[in-house]
């Protein structure tokens, strides 16, 4: 679905469709997180979707064709109640991924200290870059590290590659699906619920 993103990162409300095919438009490419997140808080209200989806924990990693659709079958077999589609896709630009309604705030992975009002700003200038440079040094002490590094207390992460499965109707996954999952697509990777 193709989403103007300028209108997102304004934070104007836009007519919400009954029924959505994917969040893509809620993850933030967009300018201004800040205003996007607010936007999102909005969204919650009128509906409620969970994505389980895994990204790779390099952000310009890649699988092949073949890897993402074996993945996606193998994915399938976990979640066969899932009452939403299970899809492999392909960005063109790096594209943050976080939990959405389950955001839980982003932590220095140094020395533990919150650094959510520093990581906006941080994240508006990545996105100058198309996050291509994710590259950061942390206000509290100094830590040379990149916005895909910080402590996420919700996982979130950024990638070109996303795995996912909508309203998936399981609990959870075992270690041995995830690492079944990362073996089918060659890549480690990281699991994000998304609840919007
Ligand atoms: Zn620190």
């Amino acid at each position: 679905m193709a989403v103007d993103r300028s209108r997102i990162a304004l934070g104007r409300r836009q007519p919400i469709r009954p029924r959505i095919s994917g969040y893509g438009f809620l993850r933030t490419s967009a300018p201004r997180f800040a205003a996007w997140h607010q936007t999102l808080l909005t969204l919650s209200d009128a509906m409620s979707d969970n994505w389980l989806v895994f990204i790779p924990t390099d952000p310009e990693a890649l699988p092949s064709r073949a890897a993402a659709d074996r993945a996606v079958e193998l994915l399938k077999t976990f979640v066969p109640e899932a009452y939403g589609e299970v899809l492999a896709k392909f960005a063109e630009r790096t594209v943050f991924h976080c939990g959405g309604g389950n955001w839980s705030g982003v932590i220095c992975p140094k020395c533990g200290t919150d650094v959510e009002g520093w990581w906006m700003d941080a994240m508006d200038k990545a996105w100058a870059s198309e996050f291509k440079n994710l590259s950061v040094t942390t206000p509290c002490c100094r830590h040379s590290t990149t916005l895909n590094d910080l402590n996420y207390v919700w996982p979130a992460g950024f990638s070109r590659f996303v795995l996912e499965a909508m309203n998936p109707n399981i609990r959870q996954t075992t270690a041995e699906q995830d690492r079944a999952l990362s073996e089918a697509l060659g890549l480690k990777l990281r699991k994000i619920w998304i609840h919007i």
